[in-house]
């Protein structure tokens, strides 16, 4: 057994250290208060390669591994969890979705321009009445043929208007139940396709969340990823994925906290001494490091188990499950040892605590995910 990163794990992770630090921070607190898109960030990280991280490079990505995914999305979500969300959705769901399932002509005519991000994609599963309970889809895909009609309404998307790339689950048979879902691929700008309005958010406010409308809207059955009746196991088997980058992401937020919140306690003075010499703060940075140490462990096993070609339901449910609670325990203490000054925005833990709830929630909330771990260890 080796702990050790490779040279080049160590050097892709400075590289996402370092841009984090010049390119994320600088504008971090602005574009959370306005709800801004990080445009030009985006732009950015394509061109490092951020944005089709394990893509093969035929299609234009890295081809990298999983570890240096989660790598890199640590150090981002360190600084900036709504740019970070925007990689893994990117990453996880739609490339590795349609590298991994889609056919030849798919992927010619999407991957490239995903892996480098000249445009991003958006993961559309979730519906008003369908969450966690991702089989009660509503929205349907009748089929007519060499096209299917699309109508329905998606909740939640992220990328949800930046995108030019949708991936939509919907219902083609319903007697089938989740053997009737496919997933199709659906561009911006396709007739009948709306966007509605900006969800008004929490946390990762840089990021932009909309529901999406879909009348009548006409795809072409080329635009079917896997057999008639995949959609469902390609939504789960994408996702069992994307739980590994949120995961990591949720180990940002909390070792972004964990390091301010040290910075600070060797700093502050308060009766005298700096707050880091009161054995109350000093314990509370033990109980963050030592948790933090093994959410790693937990996603870097994740990560590992996807690189070596182990099953990863489980120890991706687990990394996610555990890793997102070390991240809402970490901000909140982070808060409370920055004193009154860890309620301001300027000093960024309070925007880490907000951004840290939404890692419990989305691609499959802690409850699921304990459904998912219960069953895994009682089959
Ligand atoms: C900011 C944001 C971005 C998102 N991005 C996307 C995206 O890009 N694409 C996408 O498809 N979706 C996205 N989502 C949707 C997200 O995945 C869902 O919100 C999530 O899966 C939960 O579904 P729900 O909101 O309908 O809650 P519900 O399913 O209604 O759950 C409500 C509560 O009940 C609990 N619960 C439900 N069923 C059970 C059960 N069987 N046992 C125990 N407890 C249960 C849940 O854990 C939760 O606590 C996003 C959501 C947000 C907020």
């Amino acid at each position: 057994m080796d702990f050790k990163l490779t040279e080049e794990h160590l050097l892709i992770q400075e590289a996402a250290r370092d841009f984090a630090q010049n390119d994320l921070l600088p504008g971090v607190v602005e574009r959370d208060e306005e709800q801004r898109f990080p445009e030009a960030e985006v732009k950015k990280m394509g061109e490092l390669g951020f944005m089709g991280m394990m893509v093969a490079p035929e299609y234009g990505g890295s081809g990298l591994d999983t570890i240096s995914y989660v790598l890199v999305m640590e150090e981002l979500s360190k600084i900036d969890a709504s740019a970070s969300v925007i990689v893994s959705v990117n990453n996880s769901l739609v490339c590795w979705g349609l590298e991994t399932y889609g056919t030849q002509a798919q992927k010619e005519k999407y991957l490239h321009r995903l892996a480098s991000g000249e445009i991003i994609g958006a993961f559309c599963l979730s519906e008003p009445e369908a969450g966690s309970d991702a089989t009660s889809q509503k929205t349907t895909a009748l089929d007519k043929g060499d096209h299917y009609i699309l109508n329905g309404t998606k909740n939640w998307i992220t990328n949800g208007s930046s995108a030019d790339v949708y991936l939509v689950i919907a219902q083609t048979d319903k007697e089938k139940k989740h053997k009737g879902i496919n997933a199709l691929i659906v561009e911006k700008g396709a007739e009948g396709f709306e966007i509605g309005p900006k969800e008004n958010k929490l946390g990762i406010r840089g990021s932009d969340t909309h529901s999406l409308i879909f009348n009548d809207v006409k795809v072409p059955k080329e635009n079917r990823i896997g057999e008639d009746g995949f959609g469902f196991k390609f939504a789960m088997k994408t996702l069992a994925g994307g739980r590994i980058g949120i995961a990591a992401q949720a180990l940002g937020i909390a070792s972004g906290a964990y390091e301010l919140a040290l910075k600070y306690s060797k700093e502050r003075k308060a009766f005298g001494t700096e707050i880091a010499n009161h054995q109350a703060i000093a314990f509370k940075l033990a109980d963050m490091h030592t948790q933090i140490a093994a959410a790693r462990h937990l996603v870097l096993k994740a990560a590992w188990d996807k690189d070596n070609g182990h099953n990863y339901d489980l120890s991706g449910a687990m990394a996610k499950l555990y890793a997102s609670q070390v991240a809402m325990d970490t901000t909140v203490e982070a808060v409370q040892i920055h004193g009154g000054n860890g309620f301001v925005k300027d000093y960024h833990v309070e925007r880490l605590m907000r951004d840290a709830k939404i890692t419990q929630i989305y691609e499959g909330t802690s409850e699921i995910q304990k459904i998912v771990i219960s069953r895994s260890i009682l089959k």
